[in-house]
């Protein structure tokens, strides 16, 4: 590792201790609770996960939200439980973990209520009003209103599960009131607490059942644990919802109450909104003035990635500590790059959310950035350390977007003499490209992240110019080889709906995302039709720069909705906002038959009925093709490897097949950590996991 110099003295502040309730952390880095996908199944895994965030400098690390009692199970998402005792050592072994390297472990205790559908559990959910359960999936499930008794009963259930959180080892035991995702929010929010008794109505009334709850938590534990109160600063819903007015009076009841103040916004996917959607410190509007309202500690999130930004927020008097949850996904070492004078190494978040897409898609957490999260134990894999060369035998990567970059750059820090050849003239592939178009400026950070990490390495050499065809690559002689050469959007149709290209006229004007990205324009007031038959954000993003243009903009889909699968980034209702407001016409359900001269023949998905829509030109995003003749090529002449003296070649990346940015990244991290290994014919699996022990059938 090269030398560094000491940290920035501005950055001192940083790394103050501050003290929260009967605990201190070591710095005001703070990983407030976040989702992961993996919980209650992948226990060890997510131990290791929260473990390298310790490891990382983050002073307090915190779980998940843990579902605390049987009647409330958020099913079919995966989260931490507990339940009864037999669910303490799992999180006794992720407190231990975060302990080991010298952090505080807080946990966030929830009880879903109104949002629990009880599809495991099978009981009657129940919050403070009749309604239906408030799942994203609209679950034919409605939740009954809690008696006095209930409360009792959910009161003395909270209590029992933060004594077990302090015996598995937790030093923040969290009283959780935000996203209207527990009964404190419904409780809290008039939307949804319509009660006639002492729980309802009056500010006062609403507030009472989270101040019995924390009141209830401190006499239970608050003499070791510090109890934080995670709570909503406003739903975003006007006066139909919670308001920062009133999340401000509701602080201001209970406000030397807990030890800590958690501020979020409801929902979860206004707090957590993409870098397309909100900028980095969207919530300082919403936290401001909520430190003169307790003397207690304030921490809040904003997606921060640079340091300046997270002093000036601490000077300015908005927060005590730096709440996170992406930024310590995509950079686990953040504080600690910080702490040694290094910011430029930090591994910044560009708030994509595909980590978000985790949690709903109940599989292990990704991160774009981050091509190790999620596979600190299963594989091993460390975002810092990686083991050195098994041997000195040289790497051609042909291409430099997210794969190639990469690989190069996982192999130069393993030592290997890596060449890095670019048909272009820029580092970053797809990346530049996209990252161009409206709102994703902040995803060339996937670039200048490796971009940076590689002009460290003096074993990697770059040269741009280079396309490589299969003759340059078998004179050129590298015995490894590692085609990252991408893919191309087709223009054919072939996608979801169609299997086989579809039926185009000879002179149709047909456009690809890679024409616009690449410059192609349309006039003002030409009719486009977009056909969105891909589903992530670039059909959506195509009708948006048409429209930007000034064109008629018709969004065509066989789905429901636009962009459908960003419902697991949190952005769908976002996107379909932006385009009705800027003009886009949407017509869902709708395949897309021909294309002629002049115009597109539609149909209905369901019945077939068939329309004619007047054209300019139609714009075709359904799927990419990987650009693999160089692999194919190669593979070809494989006779003529020996005598060039290549040993293998390997296609990743959107050159193997096409995905997400997230997967090419983890596809070059994939192929660097391999390389020299013990190989993986499929034999065996190539990870680590955990099977759940059988019970006894006595
Ligand atoms: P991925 O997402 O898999 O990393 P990208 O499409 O982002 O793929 O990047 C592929 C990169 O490979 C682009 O920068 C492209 O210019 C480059 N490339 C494609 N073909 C060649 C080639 N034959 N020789 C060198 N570079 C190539
Ligand atoms: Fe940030 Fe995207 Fe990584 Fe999530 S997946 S932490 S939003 S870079």
């Amino acid at each position: 590792m090269p030398d560094h110099p000491r940290r920035d003295p501005r950055c001192d502040i940083l790394f103050e201790p501050v003290a929260i309730g009967p605990v201190t952390t070591r710095n005001r880095f703070y990983q407030v609770p976040h989702c992961n996908g993996m919980g209650y199944r992948d226990p060890t895994a997510l131990a290791w996960m929260r473990g390298v965030k310790a490891e990382g400098g983050w002073g307090v690390v915190c779980t998940e939200q843990v579902e605390f009692h049987h009647t409330s199970d958020i099913t079919p998402f995966i989260e931490l439980r507990l339940w009864d005792d037999r669910d303490i050592p799992m999180l006794a072994r992720m407190a231990d973990r975060i302990h080991e390297f010298g952090s505080l472990a807080g946990i966030e205790l929830a009880y879903n209520g109104l949002n629990a559908p009880n599809l495991y559990g099978r009981e009657v959910p129940m919050g403070p009003s009749a309604l239906p359960v408030m799942t994203f999936t609209y679950d034919p499930v409605q939740a009954r209103a809690m008696t006095r008794r209930d409360i009792r009963d959910l009161r003395r259930w909270h209590r029992t599960a933060a004594l077990r959180a302090r015996r598995a080892g937790f030093d923040l035991v969290y009283v959780y009131a935000g996203h209207a995702l527990t009964f404190l929010h419904h409780f809290l929010s008039r939307r949804y607490n319509q009660r006639t008794d002492e729980y309802g109505g009056s500010l006062e009334n609403r507030v009472r059942l989270l101040k019995e709850t924390l009141i209830d938590t401190r006499e239970a534990v608050g003499d070791t644990c510090a109890v934080p109160c995670r709570i909503s600063m406003d739903e975003l819903l006007g006066p139909d919802g919670l308001e920062k007015a009133e999340a401000e009076d509701a602080i201001g009841l209970l406000a030397e109450l807990p030890d800590l103040w958690d501020l979020a916004l409801a929902g979860w996917e206004n707090d957590s909104v993409t870098s397309r959607f909100g900028p980095e410190g969207g919530h300082e509007p919403f936290i401001e003035g909520v430190k003169e309202l307790t003397t207690k500690p304030v921490v809040a999130v904003g997606r921060y990635t640079s340091p300046d930004r997270m002093v000036s927020v601490i000077r300015k008097g908005l927060v005590d500590l730096i709440g996170a949850a992406r930024p310590s996904i995509a950079d686990p070492f953040l504080p600690r790059k910080i702490e040694e004078g290094r910011p430029e190494d930090i591994r910044e978040c560009i708030g994509c959310n595909i980590c978000v897409s985790g949690d709903f898609t109940m599989s292990p957490i990704r991160c774009t950035q981050n091509p190790t999260m999620g596979e600190e134990w299963r594989k091993g894999w460390h975002p810092e350390r990686i083991r050195p060369k098994a041997s000195d035998r040289p790497v051609l990567v042909v291409g430099a977007g997210p794969a190639g970059l990469e690989a190069a750059q996982a192999l130069g820090k393993r030592g290997y003499e890596v060449t890095l050849a670019e048909r272009g003239t820029e580092l970053g592939g797809r990346v530049n490209r996209e990252s161009r178009l409206p709102g994703l400026s902040a995803w060339s950070r996937v670039r200048d992240y490796r971009e940076q990490q590689l002009h460290q390495l003096a074993s990697v050499r770059i040269y741009f110019d280079s396309a490589l065809d299969a003759e340059s690559v078998l004179e050129f002689g590298a015995p490894r080889v590692v085609v990252a050469t991408g893919a191309r959007w087709r223009r054919d149709g072939v996608g979801h709906h169609w299997t086989r290209p579809m039926p185009i006229e000879d002179d149709a004007r047909v456009l690809s995302p890679d024409d616009l990205m690449e410059g192609t324009t349309l006039p003002r007031g030409a009719r486009v039709v977009v056909w969105d038959d891909d589903h992530y954000y670039m059909g959506g993003l195509m009708a948006e720069v048409l429209a930007d243009m000034g064109c008629e903009t018709h969004y065509l889909t066989p789905a429901c909705e636009v962009s459908t699968w960003t419902r697991a980034t949190m952005e769908q209702h976002f996107i379909q906002k932006r385009l009705l407001e800027k003009g886009v016409k949407i017509h869902p359900f709708a395949n897309l038959d021909a294309v002629g001269e002049s115009g597109v023949t539609a149909s209905c998905a369901f019945t077939g009925h068939t329309q004619e829509v007047e054209t300019d030109a139609v714009v075709l995003v359904t799927s990419r093709v990987s650009e693999d003749r160089l692999f194919r090529d190669l593979e070809a002449r494989a006779a003529d490897w020996p005598e060039a003296g290549i040993e293998s070649v390997d296609a990743i990346g959107d050159a193997l097949a096409p995905a997400t940015i997230a997967h090419a990244v983890y596809a070059g991290r994939r192929y660097a950590e391999a390389l020299d290994g013990e190989g993986d014919a499929g034999d065996t699996v190539p990870f680590r996991r955990e099977i759940a022990e059988l019970a006894p059938l006595d």
